[in-house]
């Protein structure tokens, strides 16, 4: 499904947490004790309630929030020992807040994917571009205005310009909000299979469970538990984080785990 010849030259990253701790300041800490480690070309999706601090979390490992303790490594590297631009090159995201779009159209918002690798800015019908949009089933949008997309539609083009640069490792913070049922699969899908590090905050703990290689659990700042989805999503835990009731069967489709929510009876 993947156009692999266009990964050609990506070197998935590994990531790996000492004791990071976050705060507005030294004494207010949002998340603390973070310890784990993720291996190159592996999918992590961060889950917890509203407000665990998911986003806080995302924002130290692509260099915007500085630790008030603790590092973030890439490859072994701190993160804050690494100039910008370097950081830049590697790691590429696609965040919640709203961008400015300038009037742009699709491909030229993909094209802006290209930038930290170029001296000048990027063109829109180069083949990086035209590959990420066809990735993202964007072809036919190319041409349009960027303003003038849905929600959903915005979202993928967001996801286009993160994955042209070709990163090695890839952050996204509840990347699904806006997409309907067939291209959230699509895009778990895709962000699975694709050979590069994946950290990607996630509301639902089915699409979770379903894809990523490891789940984390936070709560109130603090790691509750990180493991393979199966370990880690038992109803007893699903239950003390998010105090919802879980069934785990077998998918009648897939043979493979299906998790199901309701409220305690
Ligand atoms: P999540 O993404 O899991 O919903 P966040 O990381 O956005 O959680 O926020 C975690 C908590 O930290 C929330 O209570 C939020 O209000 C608080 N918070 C986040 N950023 C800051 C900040 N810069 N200053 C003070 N509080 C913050
Ligand atoms: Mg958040």
């Amino acid at each position: 499904m993947i156009a692999m010849q266009h990964w050609v030259g990506s070197r998935p990253a590994s990531l790996s947490l000492d004791q990071l701790r976050w705060g507005p300041s030294p004494q207010h800490a949002i998340i603390e004790g973070l310890q784990f480690a993720v291996q190159p070309g592996e999918m992590l999706a961060v889950v917890g309630p509203n407000g665990a601090g998911k986003s806080s979390l995302l924002r130290c490992l692509y260099r915007y929030h500085r630790p008030t303790a603790g590092r973030v490594l890439l490859d072994g590297q701190d993160l804050w020992t690494l100039k910008p631009r370097a950081v830049a090159r590697r790691i590429s995201t696609v965040l919640q807040e709203p961008v400015t779009d300038f009037g742009l159209t699709v491909a030229e918002i993909v094209a802006l994917g290209l930038t930290p690798h170029l001296g000048g800015l990027a063109v829109p019908h180069e083949e990086p571009v035209l590959a990420a949009l066809g990735l993202l089933n964007l072809t036919a949008l190319a041409p349009r205005n960027f303003s003038s997309l849905s929600g959903g539609e915005k979202q993928r083009v967001l996801i286009a310009r993160a994955l042209v640069q070709k990163p090695d490792l890839l952050i996204l913070d509840e990347p699904t909000n806006h997409l309907d049922i067939r291209h959230q699969l699509e895009v778990l899908a895709l962000l699975a299979e694709l050979p590069t590090t994946v950290v990607v905050s996630l509301h639902d703990l089915a699409l979770a469970s379903a894809h990523a290689d490891q789940v984390l659990v936070l709560e109130n700042g603090r790691q509750v538990d990180i493991g393979r989805p199966l370990d880690v999503l038992t109803p007893a835990a699903v239950r003390q984080t998010f105090s919802v009731a879980t069934t785990i069967d077998t998918h009648p489709a897939t043979g493979r785990p299906r998790f199901s929510f309701h409220l305690p009876l």
